[in-house]
């Protein structure tokens, strides 16, 4: 498609900031209009609370590293996550270093991220899983380690009260870090809004998609006053997290349909009592049971908001009809329509496993979330924590032509064929890979502009080692961590 002049992004959170920040530089004559539900930034899944911060570079996550039916672990989610993180951190880099956003607002810092299992055939797999991936420059600086009281000496918490006889085992990469995604997507909209072309509103929700000659008419209605406007645009970008999914539905377009969203909610448990959380200082990720969902990897977390510390467990499952934390009851049953009614309930049939887990999730008593939190940090006492609901994740569901349906945990982006819109659906791995996720979205929307010198030139001063392949080249990993590590104040 040609260059757009008149652009829309829906939704205020991270990925609608990143594509912002993307078009503001490859599209300078654009106007760019985004439109927010709620009357403030970075609101939903984004918002520091709502998400776990963890930057994943894949160090900790043994969800990204699945065991192969011969017995090998099979690497390559876990390489292509950690380039785009890599590519993420030069993109937030840039940012800072043309004063674009600044550093005052703390949205990264350094923690280690470990993965702690329990078990002989865990501690076997963890161990298979380093020997693959410490062999790649992204991952050579993994630890492996397997006696206490080196673990003990790391993660305190996580070990005493443990019997000595335990089989357990640790990997440990001092390179990780925190991200405060609300914090980052509000310092980018703030960016945005400097620019003369760009108008961000706030609560403005858009209502209806649709595709006429002379672009796309976008109704948006003002959630105060019930003010009703058009707007026409020749690029849509839909970034509207867990929202997507209806809106796609209007666009009426053929590529969206059999699609449909399943919401899972979340929730952790936070400590309240700061010895404790001064005990611990480390993101430390377990494996999740057999059978249960890669978003029930449960994770011991320290975090850093606004230059306080704190610890958070979870997460746990929750269940409601709604696509957005402060969206509507409603979300679920209006989603459905003939399109994605088989897909949806074929998808049920084929995860029965994930059925009975949040059924499980849902009625368990505080007791049982905290016997759960109990298995990870044995001497923790329940009146140290209090429950806190976190974002909504909408995981995709989509026809399949063998199994009628199927339930997707990652992200994909659906596009019209003439480019001229795409809707972000899915939420994993999420804010970390914000900047990958809006490159692929940019490439497939516009594939004459992506190849042209431009284009290309600018993203290249964007991201540095963009075009380059961070799996094999030690030198260059190296380099650009070296650059971020200094321009993002890590250490
Ligand atoms: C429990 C949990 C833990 C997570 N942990 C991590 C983690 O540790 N690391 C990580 O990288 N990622 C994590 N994620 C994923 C990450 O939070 C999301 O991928 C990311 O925030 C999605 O950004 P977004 O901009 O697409 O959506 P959001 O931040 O949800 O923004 C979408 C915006 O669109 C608005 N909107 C919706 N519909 C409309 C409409 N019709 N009109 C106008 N506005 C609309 C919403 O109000 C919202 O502000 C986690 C997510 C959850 C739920």
């Amino acid at each position: 498609m040609n260059q757009p002049k008149q652009i829309v992004l829906i939704g205020a959170g991270i990925m609608s900031a990143t594509m912002g920040v993307f078009l503001r530089h490859l599209m300078p004559d654009a106007n760019i209009k985004i439109y927010e539900r709620l009357d403030r930034v970075g609101a939903e899944s984004s918002d520091a609370w709502n998400n776990a911060g963890t930057g994943h570079a894949a160090y900790c996550e043994l969800n990204y590293t699945p065991l192969r039916k011969d017995g090998s672990v099979d690497i390559s989610k876990a390489l292509h996550i950690s380039e785009a993180f890599e590519q993420s951190k030069q993109f937030w880099a840039h940012l800072v270093q043309k004063e674009w956003i600044q550093m005052k607002h703390l949205f990264i810092n350094d923690i280690p991220h470990m993965s702690f299992v329990m078990g002989e055939s865990n501690v076997d797999f963890l161990k298979k899983r380093y020997e693959a991936m410490v062999q790649y420059p992204l991952f050579e600086d993994l630890a492996f380690e397997e006696d206490h009281q080196a673990i003990r000496e790391q993660i305190p918490l996580l070990m005493n009260g443990r019997p000595a006889t335990d089989v357990l085992a640790s990997t440990r990469m001092d390179l990780g870090t925190d991200v405060n995604f609300g914090s980052i997507t509000r310092a980018m909209m703030a960016y945005l809004e400097g620019d003369d072309q760009i108008e961000l509103h706030l609560g403005q929700e858009v209502k209806d998609l649709t595709n006429t000659r002379e672009g796309w008419l976008v109704e948006v209605k003002d959630v105060d006053t019930g003010y009703q406007n058009t707007v026409v645009a020749d690029f849509v970008f839909i970034g509207a997290g867990g929202g997507a999914i209806p809106l796609l539905e209007l666009t009426e377009l053929e590529e969206g349909r059999g699609y449909g969203g399943f919401p899972v909610s979340g929730q952790w448990l936070r400590c309240t009592n700061q010895e404790v959380v001064l005990q611990h200082e480390a993101k430390v990720y377990g494996k999740a049971a057999t059978g249960n969902p890669p978003m029930s990897v449960p994770h011991l977390d320290t975090r850093r908001m606004n230059g306080e510390r704190s610890l958070l467990f979870g997460p746990y499952a929750g269940f409601s009809t709604k696509f957005l934390k402060e969206g509507s009851l409603f979300d679920l049953p209006f989603s459905i329509e003939m399109h994605n009614i088989w897909p949806m309930l074929s998808a049920g049939m084929h995860n029965i496993e994930l059925t009975k887990y949040l059924v499980n999730q849902v009625i368990q008593s505080p007791e049982e979330r905290f016997g759960f939190l109990q298995q990870y940090y044995p001497e923790a006492r329940f009146e140290d924590w209090e429950l806190l609901i976190a974002g909504q994740r909408v995981q995709i569901i989509k026809k399949d032509k063998d199994k009628g349906g199927v339930l997707k945990f990652g992200t994909e982006i659906v596009s019209a064929p003439d480019g001229s819109l795409a809707a972000l659906l899915g939420a994993s791995p999420g804010a970390s890979t914000a900047v990958s996720i809006m490159l692929d979205t940019l490439k497939q929307c516009f594939p004459d502009l992506w190849k042209s010198d431009g284009w290309q030139s600018t993203i290249k001063e964007m991201i540095p080692t963009f075009g380059q392949s961070l799996k094999t080249d030690r030198q260059l990993v190296k380099q650009t961590r070296a650059e971020t590590t200094k321009i993002l104040q890590l250490t």
